[in-house]
């Protein structure tokens, strides 16, 4: 069986995270990355993660919810991370097809700062909004840790950005009309392709894997895996 690891999923609505991760498995998913969407996500990721070997947690304010950050969410955040050395930080970004782009950016550059302080992998969300992320990431250009682009959108400028990013497609690479986003499979570097599923749909990753195998004759799966072994489980896995 290919396996496959999902760099980007959420958690199921109505229905047990231990069913989903029992179900990707059969489907030959071997790890995930669980991102929050707001604060109140926070402590049930960090619960799973902290039970499951193969599921690794980040914790963030995405950009659609940033009306959600209330209070003391950073000094939050700081604490949860201290306490807990695996978690990441996501999902968090910039959308531009969302309202308050200077408030988005304000949320986001905290974010990252508290990223860097942990040292964690930054997840992150960025639509038609590139120029002002990599504004952002130039500023710290020097602390910066790893950043997970996910459901990459195939812009050059982040391929060429000189830093540690991954680029991590999701199911609509496999879509014609997504003409953008598979030329971005293309000029991704091999060791530089992640997959996810961007749902908690977990198995929907072999659809993402197909659609990039098929444009790159010089990957397979078993890289793919082995990229995101390296990234998310330190070339480990359960
Ligand atoms: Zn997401």
């Amino acid at each position: 069986m290919i396996k496959y690891i999902d760099s980007h999923c959420h958690l199921p609505k109505n229905s047990d995270f231990s069913d989903v991760l029992a179900r990707a498995k059969m489907s030959g998913v071997m790890g995930c990355v669980i991102n929050a969407v707001d604060a109140s996500e926070w402590n049930q990721i960090c619960d799973i993660a902290s039970k499951n070997k193969n599921v690794r947690g980040a914790i963030g304010i995405h950009p659609w919810a940033i009306n959600t950050a209330h209070g003391n969410w950073a000094n939050d955040m700081d604490f949860i991370l201290s306490s807990n050395p695996n978690l990441m930080l996501g999902e968090v970004g910039i959308d531009k097809t969302r309202d308050d782009i200077l408030t988005q950016e304000r949320i986001f550059t905290r974010q990252i700062e508290i990223a860097i302080k942990h040292r964690r992998t930054i997840c992150l969300h960025c639509v038609h909004a590139w120029d002002i992320v990599l504004r952002v990431f130039k500023t710290y250009r020097r602390e910066l840790p790893t950043v997970i682009a996910h459901a990459f959108d195939g812009t050059q400028n982040a391929i060429d950005f000189d830093t540690n990013i991954y680029f991590s497609y999701s199911p609509n690479v496999a879509m014609k009309n997504f003409q953008k986003m598979r030329i971005g499979a293309i000029n991704t570097p091999r060791d530089k392709i992640l997959i996810e599923s961007d749902s908690c749909v977990l198995s929907d990753v072999s659809k993402s894997a197909r659609g990039v195998l098929k444009m790159r004759a010089d990957i397979t799966a078993n890289d793919i895996f082995n990229n995101s072994l390296g990234v998310f489980f330190n070339g480990q896995i359960a």
